[in-house]
């Protein structure tokens, strides 16, 4: 969004709670790999330019693919700036933050959809002797109490930790529910290719 009101010359700032790429940088575990392809990581401008266009990227290479970009469209970031409330103010709006008030006519909402974890209303039912952490706070096998391990919710994030999990040694029970896994590869390439080529990346929401 930066990139694209730079090119139009329309004067904005962007504000960010934590440095660029927080999400990335603190909501995600340690050996999480992306599970698109890195040719498809691409932003206005910014593609990949290395030599493994099929591979899939690390975070600390997520995070540099979002520091690089932002220092190279020179997108005017206000970090450390929590947002706490936005308000309709005449002709625009009043932003509150943990630094100061900034005053603007547009605001563009880009806090994302992740942010929050979904976490079932009977977890404060469970006993205290049964840990329980979001996938939005695990990072390793070393943070987990001894004994074995429920992970619920066998999509990308429940399969790859229950995984990871049981290298290390414990036993593990994944829970799957409706969530049905697509083939990683079909015919030698990978499945976002297909979905690529197919148009089914294209379709709109309606
Ligand atoms: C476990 C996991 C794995 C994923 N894997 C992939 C993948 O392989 N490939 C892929 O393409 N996508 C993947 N995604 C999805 C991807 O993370 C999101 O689609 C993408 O991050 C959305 O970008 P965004 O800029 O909209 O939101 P975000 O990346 O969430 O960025 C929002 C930013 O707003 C900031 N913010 C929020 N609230 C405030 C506030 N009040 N004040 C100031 N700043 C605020 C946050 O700190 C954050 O930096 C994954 C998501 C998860 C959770």
């Amino acid at each position: 969004m930066s990139r694209c009101l730079t090119e139009r010359s329309i004067d904005h700032v962007v504000l960010e709670r934590g440095d660029v790429a927080h999400t990335w940088r603190t909501e995600r575990w340690d050996s999480l790999r992306l599970l698109t392809p890195n040719w498809q990581s691409r932003l206005p401008g910014f593609g990949y330019t290395g030599d493994d266009p099929d591979g899939y990227r690390t975070m600390p290479e997520v995070i540099d693919f979002f520091a690089c970009y932002a220092k190279t469209i020179s997108a005017p970031v206000q970090t450390r700036t929590t947002v706490t409330s936005v308000r309709h103010n005449g002709e625009g709006f009043l932003i509150r933050t943990d630094a100061g008030e900034w005053r603007c006519r547009t605001v563009v909402l880009a806090s994302g959809a992740c942010n929050v974890a979904c976490v079932p209303a009977f977890v404060n039912r469970l006993p205290n002797s049964i840990a329980n952490i979001t996938a939005q706070n695990y990072r390793n096998p070393g943070q987990l109490a001894e004994g074995g391990v429920l992970v619920v919710g066998a999509s990308a994030s429940g399969t790859q930790i229950a995984y990871e999990i049981q290298r290390s040694g414990r036993q593990v029970i994944l829970s799957v529910g409706e969530h049905i896994r697509a083939p990683r590869m079909y015919r030698g390439k990978d499945l976002e290719w297909w979905m690529d080529v197919a148009g089914i990346l294209d379709q709109r929401f309606d």
